[in-house]
């Protein structure tokens, strides 16, 4: 197929794409290799997504990196090596920007230009798309690669505009190095980026001051160089490997114990928890069948989280303020720390609890909170994102009907397999609510949902018919399955970013699909075997524009 570039003087694509993560490049690269003319915009600088943002002191994936890397590319595969077990954000976003360069994907890319709005165009059925840089360019197809977790979200504090010091969020961290020596910093939230964080800052400020609403689970990376026997190993059987990880519930490759945690004696339970929490990272998770299922068998696991917290935390006092009590392990992502518990017991880091005593107002010098008031230099906002909706919900989208995907997803998100939005023709969301995205390798689902767009496109062009929307029944039908299998676990029982209750007045709908990625899968392919089913095929365009598009595939 030939390099149909982008139609630059007539603005007109065949596929627009917006994001430039790990799904906007994998996502060019094949459309580019089927030979659709393409524009990525994407509002960063740099290409790299979450890698180019989420720059705070610590960060570094938590699915082993070997894992957590492109499987398209045997050629990529063999040429890149990873220094450690689980890589630093430097290192992964030295990797994508090698792929951008590798694939010569930056000719398509416009930089520093974000999306604001997308309107479908029923007659021509087309989508017409326009920047903040005055862009406003068509294309047959419109696909979101915005990310589950890219549009931060800050606490609304009072008074953070008086503040005189210097204040950051981990998911906006400066490109330049950032130095807290000699100062007193505050820390507010304790999720995965907090956890990743606090030790590092810890090491350089006078005080660190962390303020926790909310304590989380959290299990140690043992993290380290990879060794050359890894390496060797993923670089001679890779496509094994991979093919082995998209048979794990999670894409992840733990091993998954058949047993209850019920079923087996105390002590045995015990060696087991301990085996997986020396082996680190998600291994917890895979310790027994029940743990996501059962609360009696999650509170073994807890128990045993909680207890290597007392056994590491010398002060009972703040090792009790860690320990985590009012949801079940995992239900929220669990955290994977290099050090974390072990920097309380520093001199010079103070855990405050702020859920009794809420943080009231940020003043000119620090903070204030109901008891007591903190002079801070410099203060770090480890407080999350406007998960899986926001970055979309920032976007202008008008489908079919002339109504907005916000309106659409006032009650929380629907989709149909989290690809695709009945009244939204002709518009893909990559790793999108409703699919298993944010509970799995994302890496592995990003890959699956680039290429069912990209055969789905290639379907389309082969049979020269305008394109395909998701029916509503199929979308009905996909969200109560979505729910039913998320309140088959205990999942539902955490205050979670999955949960959509991070954001004050989000709607509270359990977002991802935790149904397993090889039942995903295996539900992806059968509606293409079945033809596309659930979805409708629209008639050929017989408009002017369309025929001229039809004509050239
Ligand atoms: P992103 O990487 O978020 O990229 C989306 C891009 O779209 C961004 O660059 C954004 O600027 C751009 N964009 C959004 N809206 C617009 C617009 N309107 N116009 C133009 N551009 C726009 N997942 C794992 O599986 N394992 C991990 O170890 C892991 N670690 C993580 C660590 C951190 C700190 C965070 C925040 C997330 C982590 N995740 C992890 C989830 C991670 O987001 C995904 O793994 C993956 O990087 C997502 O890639 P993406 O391309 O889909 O989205
Ligand atoms: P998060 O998990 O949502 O954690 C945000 C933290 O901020 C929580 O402790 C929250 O407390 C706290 N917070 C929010 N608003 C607050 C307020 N007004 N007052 C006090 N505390 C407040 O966000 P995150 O840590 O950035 O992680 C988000 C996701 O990104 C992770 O779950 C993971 O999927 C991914 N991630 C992965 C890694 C990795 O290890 N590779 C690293 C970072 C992020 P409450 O719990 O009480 O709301």
């Amino acid at each position: 197929m030939p390099d149909r570039r982008s139609d630059s003087n007539t603005g007109a694509f065949d596929v627009v794409i917006v994001g430039a993560g790990f799904s906007g490049l994998y996502m060019l690269h094949r459309m580019r290799e089927l030979g659709f003319a393409v524009r990525l915009y994407e509002a960063g600088e740099g290409v790299g997504g979450t890698w180019f943002w989420n720059r705070y002191p610590g960060a570094r994936c938590d699915i082993e990196s070997v894992e957590y890397s492109y499987s398209f590319s045997e050629e990529l595969q063999r040429e890149w090596q990873w220094s450690e077990r689980y890589a630093s954000q430097p290192e992964i976003l030295r990797y994508l920007n090698h792929v951008a360069e590798r694939f010569d994907l930056h000719r398509d890319i416009q930089l520093e230009t974000r999306v604001t709005s997308a309107t479908f165009d029923e007659i021509g059925y087309r989508w017409t798309i326009e920047t903040d840089r005055g862009d406003q360019v068509s294309a047959r197809f419109c696909i979101m690669a915005t990310g589950c977790l890219s549009t931060a979200k800050l606490p609304e504090y009072k008074g953070l505009e008086t503040f005189q010091g210097n204040w950051y969020h981990t998911g906006n961290w400066p490109h330049q190095a950032v130095n807290f020596e000699g100062q007193r910093v505050g820390v507010i939230g304790t999720g995965s980026s907090g956890i990743q964080s606090i030790p590092m800052i810890a090491e350089q400020a006078s005080h660190l001051f962390v303020f926790q609403r909310t304590p989380n689970f959290s299990v140690p990376a043992q993290n380290g160089p990879l060794t050359p026997e890894v390496s060797q190993d993923w670089t001679a059987n890779h496509a094994e490997r991979r093919q082995q990880i998209r048979k794990l519930p999670f894409a992840i490759a733990i091993e998954h114990s058949p047993d209850s945690a019920l079923a087996v004696p105390t002590e045995e339970r015990q060696r087991v928890y301990e085996q997986r929490w020396q082996r680190g990272g998600f291994a917890m998770m895979g310790a027994f069948a029940d743990l996501i299922f059962n609360k009696e068998a999650n509170d073994t696991a807890a128990d045993f989280v909680r207890s290597k917290i007392r056994g590491i935390v010398s002060d009972p006092a703040v090792a009790q303020m860690l320990s985590p009590r009012d949801f079940p392990l995992a239900t929220k992502r669990i955290c994977v720390d290099t050090g974390y518990y072990a920097t309380f017991n520093r001199e010079n880091v103070t855990l405050i609890d702020v859920r009794d005593n809420p943080i009231e107002e940020i003043t000119p010098t620090g903070l204030r909170t109901r008891d007591a008031e903190y002079a801070l230099d410099s203060l770090v906002f480890a407080s999350g994102f406007d998960a899986m909706t926001g970055s979309l919900n920032r976007i202008e989208i008008r489908g079919r009907t002339g109504a907005t995907l916000k309106q659409k997803w006032a009650q929380g998100p629907r989709t149909y397999l989290g690809l695709m939005i009945a009244g939204f023709p002709n518009l893909f969301v990559v790793a999108g609510p409703g699919s298993p995205s944010v509970l799995s390798n994302m890496v592995v689902s990003i890959e699956h949902h680039v290429e069912w767009i990209a055969d789905c496109l290639v379907y389309i062009r082969d049979r020269g018919i305008s394109g395909l929307e998701a029916t509503e029944a199929a979308e009905d039908e996909w969200i109560a399955h979505v729910n039913a299998v998320a309140n088959m676990t205990l999942f539902p029982l955490a205050n979670s970013w999955y949960m959509g209750a991070n954001v004050p007045g989000k709607t509270r709908i359990f977002m991802p699909y935790i149904g397993g990625f090889p039942n995903y899968q295996k539900k992806c392919a059968e509606v293409t075997a079945r033809g596309y089913e659930g979805f409708v095929l629209s008639i050929p365009d017989r408009s002017a524009a369309g025929a001229a598009q039809a004509a050239s595939w």
